[in-house]
């Protein structure tokens, strides 16, 4: 049990694909939780007029969710999958064992582009498996009543939400959904009490559990908790994500989830030589070379609130 929370976790600027390719703003990992469930990753890139090329790198031990929320991005990985994905749609790529990918904007010139980029890391059922690519372009909505004003609209993007769950594949019990807060409008946001929970506030204004939310920050909640109210003046769009606290520690360093120093130092050396572990990316003449290794041994972070 962890306890009802109210923390504000606030993001942090982040340069992303190499030199002057593009910063993001990164709320997860925080020094502090390094998991909200099993989610374990946040960024957002945009909004912004940017040209986005993150050449092919590697991924293990998680699933990465692309959550577009402005313009279109091109996914192309080493099972073979091109895909273009746009607002209301979601990628999701589970890593298993190894897989490579890359991300780019449409066309060769800037263009406005928005979007969400969460991981979910694997448990041990499914961390040692293939990969595998999954895009979802129908999820299912639901209404949320209002106490005051007009419903919101709920996208159950990822696991269950309010009684109804997506498609997508998932290996842990986890909550992601978009959620819009008509203007002037109050909703109660059902939680399940033995999940922990965070929201994100992605546009306009919103206050949440007594919190006013500023865009990008985080609100983790905790546990124990069978809802969690939620008002705006002006409308708003929210991000839920929780879920059942993910019991095993996880060493992450740069684009790999696993349990040990061993297994990162491995998939780095795996990448470096070109092993096909981690496939090939058709289309691309290169790929991102893999930091150096800290000179300190890879530990996992634990959860200090
Ligand atoms: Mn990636």
């Amino acid at each position: 049990m962890i306890g009802q929370r109210r923390i504000v976790l606030e993001p942090r600027e982040v340069p992303l694909g190499g030199v002057r390719n593009m910063n993001v703003l990164r709320v997860l990992p925080h020094r502090n939780l390094p998991t909200i469930g099993a989610w374990c990753f946040l960024d957002r890139f945009g909004p912004a007029d940017t040209r986005m090329r993150v050449e092919p790198h590697p991924h293990i031990g998680l699933q990465t969710v692309t959550w577009p929320l402005v313009g279109e991005i091109r996914h192309r990985d080493s099972l073979g999958s091109d895909a273009d994905l746009r607002r209301g749609q979601l990628n999701l790529m589970t890593a298993g064992n190894g897989i490579s990918h890359s991300e780019y904007s449409i066309g060769d010139g800037p263009v406005p582009l928005d979007a969400l980029q969460f991981w979910v890391v694997l448990p041990e059922s499914a961390r040692h498996g293939a990969g595998g690519f999954e895009r979802h372009t129908d999820l299912p909505q639901v209404a949320l009543a209002a106490t005051r004003g007009a419903d919101a609209a709920a996208t159950v993007v990822l696991g269950e939400f309010a009684g109804t769950t997506s498609p997508a594949t998932v290996h842990t019990p986890i909550v992601g959904a978009e959620i819009a807060v008509a203007a002037g409008s109050t909703v109660r946001l059902p939680l399940r009490a033995d999940w922990e929970h965070a929201i994100v506030l992605v546009e306009g204004d919103a206050v949440a559990d007594g919190h006013a939310a500023v865009r990008n920050d985080m609100l983790y909640l905790g546990d124990s908790r069978d809802g969690v109210e939620v008002s705006s003046v002006d409308g708003a769009l929210l991000f839920l994500l929780g879920g059942e606290p993910f019991e095993d520690e996880i060493v992450m360093w740069w684009n790999f989830a696993g349990r040990s120093h061993e297994e990162i130092v491995q998939a780095r050396a795996d990448w470096e030589a070109e092993s096909d572990r981690f496939g090939v990316v058709e289309g691309h003449d290169v790929r991102i070379p893999a930091p150096p290794l800290p000179d300190v041994r890879l530990m996992p972070r634990g959860r200090t609130i």
